[in-house]
This record gives C-alpha cells, sequence and structure tokens, in this order.
C-alpha cells in the first residue's frame, strides 16, 4: 500500500506520563503505517522543557504560527511536589498557558459522541462546544479584604485626570474584588468564534449578565455584536447559521433543552464552569477535544484530559492498565484533516475521517476501555488494555478501507 503523502509537516508536542506512552503508540498502529508521517518534533515532556529552560515550549507555539497546524500530548503543569519528583530548576508555567498567550488564541472544547453512550441529559444528541474567553476578569483581579469601617473607591486616573466612582461605604468588615479586561482581547475573541462557527458552520451562542453588568458585560455584548453586524452577518446568512446572544442564566436553560450542535461562547469565569459541566454530562473527560484557534487561523489540537497520572504510575509498576485513547487519536485526526484542508489533500482528510470512524466503531460495538464501560448502553461489553484498545481499532480501520 502507497503511503499518504504530507505537504507541510504538523507541529508535534510530545508529552507526559501516560499519555505519551498512547502518543508513541498511536503513531506506531495508526498512522506510521499509512501516512508518510511529516511532522516538526518538539518535546515538551518535563524532562526536556527542564533541559531548555522551558524554550522549548516557546520554540514550539513559535513553530505553530510557522506551519500554521500543531498536534499536542498532554503535559505536566508542575507544582511544589513535581519540583521534588522531577528534580526541576524551577516551577516551570503551565505550557498550554505558555502556548495560548503566544498564539493569542480560544480555547475551543467538544465532546466526542458514541451512539452507545448517552448522555446525562437525555435530549443532547449533538456535541456542544464551548469556547472560552481565557483573558481577564475574576483570573487577574484584584482583591483586598476590608477588616473594618472605611470607604471603598473606582478610581480610574487617566491622561485627562482622575475618575472616581464610590464603590460602598463599610461600617465592617467585608471584601472587594477589581478587575478588568480590554476591547482588544474581547474583540479578538469575538472573531475567532465567528470565524470556527463558520468552519464548522454551527450556530455561535453568546452569553453575559449585561442587565445587572450595564458597562461590563454590557462592552462584551456590545463589541461582539458590532463585529457580527460588520463583518460576519452576510457570512453567516450565506452558511445558513445564526449568531445568538442571550443572557447567561437563559443560555443554560436553552443549552440543557437544547439538542446541541452549536457553539456556546463563554467569558472566561462561565467557560471555566460550563465546560466541566458540559464534559460530565456528556459522560467523561477522556471523551472531550480540544482546540485552540488563534485569530490568524492557526490550530493547536489536543485531548482535554491530563496526563492520567494515577494510570502512569500503575504502567510503571508493571500493572495492566486501561486508558482511553479517543481524545488523543482525535486530536491527531483533527490536526492531519486541517492539514489535509489547507494543503489540498483529500486522501488526509479521508484517511482523519476513517480513523474517526473506526475509532467510534470499536466502541459501538462494544469494545472500550474502562471509563466507558460504566456508561455505556452495550450489554456484553469487552474491557480492553489501553493497548489492545488501539489495536481493535487498527482492526477495524483496515476493515473500512
Ligand atoms: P487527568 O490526567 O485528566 O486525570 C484525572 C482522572 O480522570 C484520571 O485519574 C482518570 O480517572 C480519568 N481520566 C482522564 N483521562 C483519562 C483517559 N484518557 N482514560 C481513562 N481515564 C481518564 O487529570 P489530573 O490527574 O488532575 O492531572 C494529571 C496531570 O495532567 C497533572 O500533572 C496536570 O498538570 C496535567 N494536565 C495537563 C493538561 C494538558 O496538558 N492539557 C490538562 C489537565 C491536566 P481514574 O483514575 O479514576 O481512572
Ligand atoms: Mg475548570
Amino acid at each position: 500500500m502507497n503511503k499518504i503523502k504530507m505537504k507541510v509537516p504538523l507541529v508535534e508536542m510530545d508529552g507526559d506520563e501516560m499519555t505519551r506512552i498512547i502518543w508513541k503508540w498511536i503513531k506506531e498502529l495508526l498512522i506510521e503505517p499509512y501516512v508518510d508521517l511529516k511532522t516538526e518534533y518538539y518535546d515538551l515532556g518535563l524532562i526536556k522543557r527542564d533541559e531548555s529552560n522551558d524554550q522549548i515550549t516557546t520554540d514550539s507555539a513559535l513553530a505553530t504560527i510557522k506551519y500554521g497546524v500543531a498536534v499536542k500530548c498532554a503535559t505536566i503543569t508542575p507544582n511544589a511536589q513535581r519540583i521534588e519528583e522531577y528534580n526541576l530548576k524551577e516551577m516551570w508555567k503551565s505550557p498550554n498557558g505558555t502556548i495560548r498567550s503566544i498564539l493569542d488564541g480560544t480555547v475551543f472544547r467538544a465532546p466526542i459522541i458514541v451512539d452507545t453512550v448517552k448522555p446525562f441529559i437525555r435530549t443532547w444528541k449533538k456535541p456542544i462546544t464551548i469556547a472560552r474567553h481565557a483573558y481577564g476578569d475574576i483570573y487577574k483581579d484584584v482583591e483586598y479584604r476590608v477588616e473594618g469601617p472605611g470607604k471603598a473607591e473606582l478610581v480610574f486616573t487617566g491622561e485627562n485626570g482622575e475618575v472616581r466612582q464610590t464603590i460602598f461605604d463599610f461600617k465592617g468588615q467585608g471584601v472587594i474584588l477589581g478587575m478588568h479586561n480590554i476591547d482588544k482581547s474581547i474583540a479578538s475573541f469575538a472573531r475567532t468564534c465567528f470565524n470556527y462557527a463558520l468552519d464548522l458552520k454551527q450556530d455561535l451562542w453568546f452569553s453575559s449578565k449585561d442587565t445587572i453588568s450595564k458597562k461590563y458585560d454590557h462592552t462584551f455584548k456590545e463589541i461582539f455584536q458590532d463585529i457580527y453586524d460588520q463583518e460576519y452577518k452576510l457570512k453567516f446568512e450565506d452558511a445558513e447559521i445564526e449568531y445568538l446572544y442571550t443572557l447567561i442564566d437563559d443560555a443554560v436553560a436553552r443549552v440543557i433543552r437544547s439538542d446541541g450542535g452549536f457553539i456556546w461562547a463563554c467569558k472566561n469565569y462561565d467557560g471555566d464552569v460550563m465546560s466541566d459541566m458540559v464534559a460530565t454530562a456528556f459522560g467523561s473527560l477522556a471523551m472531550m477535544t480540544s482546540v485552540l484557534v488563534s485569530p490568524n487561523g492557526y490550530y493547536e489540537f489536543e485531548a482535554a484530559h491530563g496526563t492520567v497520572t494515577r494510570h502512569y504510575y500503575k504502567h510503571l509498576k508493571g500493572e495492566e492498565t486501561s486508558t482511553n485513547s479517543i481524545a488523543t487519536i482525535f486530536a491527531w485526526t483533527g490536526a492531519l484533516r486541517k492539514r489535509g484542508e489547507l494543503d489540498e489533500i483529500e486522501e488526509l482528510i479521508r484517511f482523519a475521517n476513517q480513523l474517526e470512524a473506526a475509532s467510534l466503531k470499536t466502541i459501538e460495538e462494544g469494545v472500550m476501555t474502562k471509563d466507558l464501560a460504566i456508561l455505556s448502553e452495550v450489554v456484553n461489553t469487552k474491557v480492553v488494555n489501553t493497548r489492545n484498545f488501539l489495536v481493535e481499532i487498527k482492526q477495524r480501520f483496515d476493515e473500512l478501507s
């Protein structure tokens, strides 16, 4: 069989622990036998990040700007315990944070749906993709614990002097919080969401609490609406999709009643909370993909879950593991398909689609990892170990092609 040829390399970002093992096996069993894989390899495993003083993370993000598409394995975000475990020089920042800030991107998270694994919400038939604005608000706030009586004021010192507003006259103890956002970041978030909706041909919803927050949240609403009216209205009409703004409480109610199949753009905090709710309600974090999209059209695909540390320690002890590789497979297929679209390689697009189909077929036929067995409606499930799950997918892929 002739292997599919690629024109432009993918940026490959390797990672840590159990997902690093899965990564190698996916390439060996499911990709390299069929695709003449071209990648520019960056090892974002914690050891190499430490050796390079984290330069490698920055380099991998810059390579993504150069080539346009990256695929990333889950990576450890160091904490005090990891510093000891890996004898690190420093508590390096989250690679995802570093990459996101270089690409100025928005993260879209979407569940992978299998017929035999039913979401907890009965009406949900199609994926709900959450887009989280990853800048500002309470994640960059300033807080103050008020210990006694006094006046709290909001003071802005601009070129033309000072503006002052009373927040509250405290008679006793309390708390204050100051937060901000910037128009440029909101606008770039809005454009990325509108573009992604056109990409997926799905409706876009955006929600905030503008009835209560008449300046802060209202500004978000206004920026979204202006950009939509000026730049996207006609494109949306052509694509027969809709943009809907609604209050966050109304959005929550509509989401639960919906059958899915749309993108829900959320402010930073809402996105943090709602993405965990949506992931859980769809069944499993191991079935969630995540794609970082920059306003300039760069893409980075990954699984939404982490490095599955607990399984890795079992693996190191020689014990059998049953780790679900679906989200990592879909990160690869997402990246390869995007490369295929950009470079006009039909075969590569078809390959990605078929590998996804074979993966889902495996689960639908009752062969799955432990995490899914609990959720599946199939009566006689066959629970397989980490590697055999990939072998089973490969068998079905070979039958399909
Ligand atoms: P995690 O790796 O997502 O795993 C948490 C638990 O979820 C696992 O112990 C497992 O449950 C279940 N799980 C997650 N993915 C699974 C899969 N593919 N198959 C089967 N079960 C799966 O989160 P964590 O343990 O909190 O974090 C571990 C490391 O990952 C941390 O160092 C963290 O910094 C990093 N992390 C990285 C990313 C990223 O790179 N994007 C994201 C999140 C976390 P059971 O143990 O019950 O089987
Ligand atoms: Mg969260």
